[in-house]
């Protein structure tokens, strides 16, 4: 990639545990291990995976909001790893994070104009002159009015929340916006306007946005490219339509057999990954996903799959090959799914097909 505004490499944070009255460590949480990616202008790169899995704190990390354990952050060519906290303060204008609750982000005593002029000052984007200006033309950019801006956060509803936080990302001029879980505590037809927005927002300044989501049908329609985190390291990377259409690694399957589409050829995978997220305190020997993997055999229970590229995709799975050429066997596989789904629509267990998603329809209208 030519210049990407985001450069990361093998950032790891493993945040030590402490007992006793001595504060002796007695281990560590390894939150994210040996994280690799890279970010374009005008690119999304979605983050998925289930909750624990270190998406916020790779997030906060590459902001240098938290301090990383090792690694390298380069932001727009530089290295912003060893950066002193008067140089950081510089480049954090250029690097932005929006937060799932933005009232638990923004100051409740604070109305949205002092909340956006605070880092405008700060960062001297504007002098006291031109902060009325400023301030006007973030909120228009973001879906507010002028008048929003002597309202307090308690007087929005949570979309408008949400549109003040992308204000405040926005007023600094930033290349880069983290995005923790931005739309996944409002309703869907707000996510869709906060989604939309996050994107003109793109095309029209050319940010680049790291897009953490546990919601697969969000990342489809935000993303570029997206990478699939499991206990801290990232497990599969590719373009998202290779990923969603040839998932390499089994816990992209799992979570994509997950994803609840009204999609009549699609049906629920009886077995997604079994059980929960094993602690990050003691991940699992070999590969981590190896005891939830239907795939998993002696050698992921001893050795730690690398990762490596197959095509467009880099996957860290000893068996992705299989995976492979399962997809050589697809028009098989579409003849079993079609008499599953007839066997499935005479027991009643799924409700529509095209031949009856009138009905359907027509039960859905208000
Ligand atoms: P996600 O955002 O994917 O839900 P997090 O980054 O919040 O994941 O958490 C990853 C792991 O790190 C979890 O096991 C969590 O308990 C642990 N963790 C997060 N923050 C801290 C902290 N400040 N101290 C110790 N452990 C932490
Ligand atoms: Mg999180």
């Amino acid at each position: 990639m030519s210049d990407p505004v985001l450069k990361v490499e093998n950032l790891t944070k493993h945040y030590p545990v402490h007992r006793g009255i001595l504060r002796r460590q007695i281990g560590s949480v390894q939150a994210m291990t040996d994280v690799s990616f890279e970010v374009a202008r005008g690119e999304t790169l979605a983050v998925v995976g289930e909750s624990g899995c270190g998406k916020s704190t790779m997030g906060r990390t590459v902001l240098r909001l938290i301090e990383p354990t090792s690694g390298r952050i380069s932001l727009e060519g530089q290295n912003v790893t060893d950066m002193p906290r008067p140089e950081l303060r510089e480049m954090r204008r250029r690097m932005q994070i929006i937060f799932q609750d933005p009232y638990g982000s923004l100051n409740p005593r604070m109305t949205v104009r002092e909340t956006l002029a605070e880092p405008l000052l700060l960062h001297g984007v504007t002098d006291r002159a031109g902060l009325d200006d400023r301030i006007d033309e973030v909120l228009s950019l973001s879906g507010l009015s002028s008048f929003h801006a002597e309202r307090y956060p308690h007087e929005f509803s949570g979309g408008q929340r949400q549109r003040v936080g992308i204000a405040r990302a926005l007023a600094t001029r930033p290349g880069l916006i983290v995005c923790d879980e931005p739309v996944s505590a409002l309703d869907v037809s707000l996510q869709a306007q906060i989604v939309n927005l996050l994107q003109k927002l793109q095309r029209d300044f050319g940010l680049a946005y790291v897009f953490i989501s546990h919601d697969l049908s969000v990342v489809r329609h935000i993303a570029d490219r997206v990478a699939v985190m499991y206990l801290g390291r990232f497990v599969e990377q590719a373009p998202v339509e290779t990923l969603f259409s040839r998932p390499l690694h089994p816990y992209t399957r799992s979570l994509i057999k997950r994803v609840p589409l009204p999609d009549p050829t699609r049906i629920r995978d009886e077995t997604p990954a079994r059980g929960d997220v094993p602690s990050a305190l003691s991940p699992p020997s070999g590969c981590a996903f190896h005891p939830r993997c239907p795939m998993a055999t002696d050698l992921c229970k001893e050795v730690r799959p690398e990762s490596r590229a197959i095509g467009e995709t880099f996957v860290a799975c000893h068996h992705a090959e299989q995976q492979l050429e399962a997809r050589v066997v697809a028009p098989v596989e579409r003849k079993t799914l079609a008499r599953r789904l007839a066997v499935l629509e005479k027991a009643g267990k799924i409700a529509q097909t095209p031949t009856n998603t009138k009905n359907h329809k027509a039960g859905n209208t208000r």
